[in-house]
């Protein structure tokens, strides 16, 4: 059986000024494997992280839901927080009672009930999660750019000049994309051919850029750092 902790955030008036931040407390009580629900004012401040830290370790819990701002904000605190205990920094979800809810809102009764959803979809998530451990491991420090328009051609020259070895698939017979067709560019005036020709030479003649024109992408598989593409020439 899991033993669950879940840690509600007021931030100030934050989220307690839209949403009854005490009755979703209450109905997380009742969740199934719940054995731990405490409301804070401010969660990510110094005390709200120890209040955080010594429940976890007082009550045994293994799993926690912290409903408060998005994780894009604190899941990296929250991950941290629970390294220094004895619960892998995995077993957590965020219910984003802040952003995605007491922030589009206005009506209480509306803000509240959709909190209560979002905290019991949390609480079921974080009841399924398994722990995860990092590792490292060797990625091929080379880059795939889709595309030798003017974006595809500028991203292979920055990469390339940084040092890495880059491939542009190319679909047509040449690079340059839209903007080498056209006669001049608004807002300036100025005239494409004389942006876009010396960048189509410059990738050219680097020595770091392969250029495959009149290709395309066939297959993607692996995962980031470590992709494996197929490229249909
Ligand atoms: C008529 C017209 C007038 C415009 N006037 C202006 C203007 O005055 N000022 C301004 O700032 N912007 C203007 N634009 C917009 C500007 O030209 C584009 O925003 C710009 O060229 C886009 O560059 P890009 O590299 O992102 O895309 P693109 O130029 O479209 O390049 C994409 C490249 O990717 C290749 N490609 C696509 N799919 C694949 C695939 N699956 N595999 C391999 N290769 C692929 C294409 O062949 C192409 O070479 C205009 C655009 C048009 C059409
Ligand atoms: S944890 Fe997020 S929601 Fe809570 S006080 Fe801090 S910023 Fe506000």
């Amino acid at each position: 059986m899991s033993r669950i902790g879940v840690f509600l955030c007021y931030c100030g008036s934050n989220i307690a000024g839209t949403v009854d931040v005490e009755a979703v407390a209450e109905m997380a009580r009742s969740l199934p494997d719940v054995v731990y629900v405490e409301t804070n004012k401010y969660t990510c401040s110094d005390p709200g992280q120890e209040g955080v830290k010594n429940a976890i370790i007082e009550k045994g819990i293994d799993r926690v839901v912290v409903g408060a701002c998005s994780p894009r904000m604190h899941e990296p605190t929250w991950r941290k927080l629970l390294a220094d205990t004895p619960v892998n920094p995995y077993m957590l979800e965020v219910a984003n009672l802040r952003e995605q809810c007491s922030w589009v809102h206005k009506d209480r009764e509306v803000a509240t009930a959709k909190a209560i959803d979002l905290v019991k979809m949390a609480v079921a998530k974080v009841a399924r999660l398994q722990p995860l451990h990092s590792i490292e491991i060797p990625v091929h420090k080379k880059a795939l750019v889709i595309g030798g328009g003017i974006a595809g051609m500028q991203t292979a020259l920055d990469i390339a000049d940084a040092g890495f070895q880059v491939t542009i698939v190319e679909r047509e017979t040449s690079l340059g994309g839209k903007m080498v067709m056209l006669d001049k560019t608004f807002p300036t005036m100025d005239c494409s051919a004389c942006i876009c020709t010396p960048k189509m030479s410059e990738v050219g003649n680097h020595p770091n850029i392969t250029v495959t024109s009149y290709s395309e992408v066939e297959n993607v598989s692996g995962y980031i750092g470590n992709f494996e593409v197929t490229i249909r020439e």
